[in-house]
């Protein structure tokens, strides 16, 4: 009786945390089951008094909020105050930027797919369809990378160009002389762009991305506005901004570049302003800008504007005649030929009005950058990479088709084929974050959480791209000229990892550091309880958040477990989700339950010491991430209209990504500190072992092939990308070098040779 007893009480326990049952349902459970306990066996009374007893002392706690607050959550509050790792001012402002968007989702344990699902479908205004097809085309077709590195710039009608046809004030809104592009429309232009011409990929997307234009769209007075937007829009003013200083690049609120409240002469007027020391290095079109946006820390050490001496970081847009600017000589940063380099200046008198937002804004520079940061981030890094991986899978796998060796085309070795295969699928996946980050941006949201792990991981991923699609070519990646098409890319990927958040910090303390308190449903709210000066206020507060999170970690910790047992087969999905990618969707919603498990036993365990362990961090980052790639690559599918024949593309994609973060969770627990928690969280979240493998040679085969062969799926795959229109440009010359080559016999000629190319898609059968 009791056995069977202990059973009913494990499986209600179960059922009820499963439920995340609320207080009144534990208690009511709680009551039910000991009333059938002393009715089915026979209890002393000492007994049934300590069982009664226990009872109301548990049911009081658990409803009876005063009196629960007075003995355990004011007690908590207290602990929880001590080990609070304390926070900075530049901390809690790049904490609380942005907004959480599907990163919430994914760690609230169970993710609303249907949500997912409904979010739109990337569409392009006719407009912006026609600039795509026009503009962008155009200059596609008057910069290549080859030429403009032989010259070391944009040729000046290039330049001209960009700037008469509005590529400089994309997103700057219509009623101040902009494009007022979607931020979908923005990354199509870029992805494109990049296809072709870093240059002009860099030098267009920098304007558009965080700098003078952004900063006054959010921050900037009226009469700022007026002024400036229009001329940007127009490419009057070519923008850069400086933040970088040579004692501070990650570290970048620790700027030791600064200005002075003090009193000058301005157009022949005594006016209050700034005197200004800057020394600034790596900055992206500082050597050709008009216009110079400028963060550096303002001091008032005589009161002269606020009441406090330092006034914190403050962002000013300086035009770069302005005597005492000095634009130094260019860098040469990875043969990259985007224009590159260092500014400074000395004691530099300035009105205050030249603070964007105006003197009331001074102070507040920090906050505007991380506020900003995020939609730039989701854009630029993300577009112009996948740009690169869309040249390198559609080049390289019509490469690898028409190279020859051993009288195979080198395509039909598996070697080679496992490259492609992993180029194609990452190159799906990539693609699709970029899109949905895209139609995020669009939808209002400054997603600061996936705007890191965007970053991070479409530019980590195009590294890989880049560096198979190299080993494939052979020696023809590695000779620079007009025919490599892969070469500059393969040099310039450093850039992309280093600039807007170097990956390595991105990953060990960005993506989970920041996504743990902001995307947590209820980290942020103990954390601003804590700070709450109101005793009363704080206690409440506190008081909720705590039961809400115990709630949570237990729902957590039992769905985990369940869906561990079970394999999570009756997991529900979203209604309208494609029957063949029903697996997927149940499989991801394990993953989050056990993310959201281990995340917050990781914040228990290890508080404020998780910050100091990168290692685990970054993979706890990496789990969150891999979550993020996964539903942006399903709702790629369905977006797509569930394009049957690029299902492969999407299984290895999603295997690939489920095993990696298997991976990732082991990596988490067989480096707990705490050997014993170790255990419980292995036996938690893999109760019958690890179950996802590497996606099959089967499958890997099925993607090379897409790559290998012309067909809808690999256009698809690499649509928006800049196709060689004859042998005048790049791919056309590396066509006809083929054609004088060897490759011509063993093909049977010329005519086949190029037929077989056409097929490949090197270029346009026109
Ligand atoms: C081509 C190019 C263009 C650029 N354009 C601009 C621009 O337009 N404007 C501008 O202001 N700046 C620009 N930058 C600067 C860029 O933002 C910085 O290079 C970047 O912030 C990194 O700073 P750093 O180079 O000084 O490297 P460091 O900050 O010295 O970093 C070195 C390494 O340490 C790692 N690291 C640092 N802190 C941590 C940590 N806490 N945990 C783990 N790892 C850490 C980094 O990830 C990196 O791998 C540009 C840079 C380049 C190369």
């Amino acid at each position: 009786m009791i056995w069977l007893f202990l059973l009913a009480a494990i499986a209600a326990f179960l059922a009820l945390a499963y439920l995340e049952a609320r207080a009144w349902v534990w208690t009511l459970a709680v009551g039910a089951g000991l009333i059938a306990l002393a009715s089915a066996v026979d209890l002393s009374a000492l007994a049934t008094n300590v069982l009664l007893w226990g009872f109301i002392a548990f049911a009081a706690i658990l409803n009876v909020r005063p009196l629960r607050r007075l003995l355990i959550s004011d007690r908590i509050l207290g602990v929880f105050r001590k080990v609070m790792p304390p926070m900075s001012q530049t901390e809690a402002d790049a904490i609380n930027a942005g907004t959480v968007w599907w990163d919430g989702e994914l760690f609230s344990g169970r993710p609303n797919w249907d949500e997912l699902l409904a979010f739109p479908r990337p569409r392009l205004s006719a407009e912006e369809q026609a600039f795509l097809d026009g503009e962008t085309e155009e200059l596609c077709r008057m910069a290549d990378d080859w030429s403009t590195y032989a010259t070391g710039d944009l040729p000046p009608h290039v330049w001209q160009y960009l700037k008469d046809k509005g590529f400089l004030g994309m997103i700057i809104p219509k009623e101040y002389g902009g494009k007022g592009f979607s931020a979908y429309a923005h990354s199509q232009v870029v992805t494109k762009l990049a296809t072709r011409c870093s240059a002009a990929a860099v030098s267009v997307m920098v304007p558009n991305s965080l700098g003078p234009a952004e900063l006054l769209l959010h921050y900037g007075t009226e009469q700022q506005k007026r002024h400036y937007l229009p001329r940007l829009g127009k490419g009057l003013e070519i923008p850069c901004f400086a933040l970088t200083n040579p004692h501070a690049g990650s570290d970048a609120a620790a700027i030791p570049d600064q200005g002075i409240v003090c009193k000058g002469t301005w157009e022949g007027k005594e006016v209050l302003g700034m005197r200004v020391t800057w020394d600034k290095r790596y900055i992206t079109l500082g050597p050709v800008a008009t216009l110079l946006g400028l963060a550096f820390r303002l001091y008032d050490p005589d009161r002269l504007l606020a009441d406090k001496e330092d006034v914190g970081i403050t962002c000013a847009l300086v035009p770069t005649n302005h005597p005492g600017v000095h634009t130094g000589r260019r860098h040469f940063p990875l043969n990259a030929t985007f224009q590159n380099g260092p500014t400074s200046g000395k004691d530099v008198f300035m009105p205050l009005d030249w603070i964007i937002g105006g003197p009331a804004m001074a102070g507040q520079g920090w906050r505007m950058l991380m506020e900003c940061l995020a939609a730039g981030r989701s854009i630029s890094l993300p577009s112009s990479n996948v740009g690169n991986s869309k040249l390198a899978v559609r080049a390289t796998g019509a490469y690898a088709r028409v190279r020859s060796q051993f009288k195979t085309p080198i395509g039909k070795f598996e070697g080679i084929e496992e490259a492609l295969t992993r180029m194609g699928a990452n190159l799906y996946m990539m693609d699709a974050a970029r899109r949905m980050t895209a139609v995020g941006i669009d939808l209002g949201e400054k997603p600061s959480v996936i705007s890191a792990i965007v970053k991070y991981h479409v530019t980590e991923r195009n590294r890989r791209v880049v560096n198979d699609a190299m080993d494939i070519q052979g020696g023809k990646g590695i000779c620079l000229g007009p025919n490599n098409f892969m070469g500059r890319a393969y040099q310039q990927i450093p850039i992309s990892i280093t600039v807007e958040g170097a990956n390595i910090l991105t990953r060990s303390l960005i993506i989970f550091g920041q996504g743990a308190i902001r995307c947590h449903p209820y980290v942020l709210k103990e954390m601003r309880a804590a700070r709450e000066p109101d005793r009363t206020k704080a206690s409440q507060e506190f008081d909720h958040a705590l039961w809400g999170h115990i709630r949570f970690t237990l729902t957590n910790a039992v769905r985990a477990l369940i869906m561990g047992l079970t394999g999570s087969h009756w997991i529900g999905v979203a209604l309208n989700a494609a029957p063949e990618n029903r697996r997927y969707f149940q499989q991801l919603t394990r993953f989050s339950a056990m993310f959201a498990f281990l995340t917050d036993v990781s914040m228990v365990v290890l508080g404020g010491g998780l910050k100091r362990r990168e290692k685990l961090s970054a993979r706890l980052g990496d789990i969150l991430s891999l979550m993020y790639l996964a539903s942006a690559t399903l709702k790629r599918y369905e977006d797509e209209g569930r394009q049957k024949a690029d299902k492969p593309l999407l299984d290895w994609a999603i295997w690939d990504a489920m095993y990696k973060a298997q991976n990732a969770f082991e990596g988490v627990i067989s480096n707990y500190p705490s050997r014993p928690v170790a255990w419980l969280l292995r036996r938690c979240l893999f109760p019958l072992g690890r179950p996802y493998v590497v996606p099959s040679d089967r499958l890997g085969h099925e993607v090379a092939k897409l790559l290998i062969e012309p067909s809808a799926s690999r256009d698809r795959l690499t649509a928006g990308m800049y196709l060689t229109k004859g042998e005048t440009d790049i791919i056309g010359k590396y066509v006809a070098k083929l054609l004088a080559g060897k490759g011509s016999q063993r093909t049977g000629g010329d005519g086949r040779l190029m037929q077989s190319l056409v097929k490949a898609g090197y270029i346009e059968d026109r």
